[in-house]
């Protein structure tokens, strides 16, 4: 059986269908290095699943216990070579907003909690297998009768004006399927993090997403096995880092057609 296409690689393909195609080859198709601080913010948002405000527990003292956490662990969920000093830096920059994130985020932690984290999903059934970052569980219940399940995911780029970007609705609708397969459940929402703003944002999830996404994850197996797509007009390629490889190949095309 075909190893199930990766939500991410939906993500992927949205952003542009040819970066799937290099990446099946084995190039390395994202172009931006692992920012440190981004990584930093992120475990320091993971970890509201585990705060617990009864009690007036201190949400500002709880995130930078949070991050000196994440400052230590991070050589070794990510097991690279990281500067000290690089490390040291990136975490002074997330420091700088933590008590900015604390009052800004008050409002929404009933959003995020109770939740899971870093939760893998794969139906074989659907071909498609995922990691989503977060899912609450709201309403009463042990079983899933009466509770409601909202994947959510921690993005740390700017939010757009309103609402989310339709790429992220798209990979949201992705875990959603993944998450109702597994639990035999609806979901008809999901949240979108954006911790440096200190913004939690809730979008619907819509039928025709849920048909995009299968379609999407149709094209995804078919260029995994060797299509090569076509270039799209708006595609963004200025720094992509397989430019070269890519124009090359419209050469080649454009040879025999
Ligand atoms: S160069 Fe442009 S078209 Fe080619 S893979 Fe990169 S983004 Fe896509």
């Amino acid at each position: 059986m075909a190893e199930p296409v990766r939500i991410s690689d939906i993500y992927l393909y949205l952003r542009c269908p040819r970066l799937v195609y290099f990446q099946a080859m084995g190039r390395r198709v994202w172009p931006e290095a692992a920012n440190l601080s981004n990584l930093l913010m992120r475990e320091v948002a993971l970890s509201l699943s585990e705060f617990e405000p009864e009690g007036g527990a201190d949400l500002e003292a709880f995130l930078r216990e949070s991050l000196e956490r994440a400052k230590f662990e991070l050589p070794t969920i990510f097991r690279d070579e990281i500067n000290p000093a690089d490390l040291l830096a990136a975490a002074e920059a997330v420091g700088e907003v933590v008590g900015d994130l604390g009052s800004k985020l008050s409002p929404n932690l009933g959003l995020l909690s109770p939740s899971e984290v870093d939760l893998e999903l794969r139906s074989d059934r659907l071909g498609l297998s995922g990691r989503v970052d977060r899912v609450v569980s709201r309403g009463k219940g042990d079983g899933t009768k009466g509770r409601e399940l909202i994947p959510s995911m921690i993005k740390t780029d700017r939010p757009p004006e309103n609402g989310v970007w339709r790429s992220d609705r798209l990979r949201l609708t992705g875990y959603a399927i993944l998450l109702e397969d597994r639990m035999n459940l609806r979901i008809d929402r999901g949240l979108v993090e954006y911790p440096w703003a200190g913004e939690v944002r809730e979008v619907e999830l819509r039928s025709s997403d849920r048909r995009r996404v299968l379609r999407i994850r149709d094209r995804v197996r078919a260029i995994n096995g060797g299509k090569l797509p076509d270039r799209p007009r708006d595609a963004p390629c200025t720094g992509c880092p397989v430019l070269d490889s890519c124009e090359t190949r419209a050469t080649l095309a454009s040879k025999f057609f």
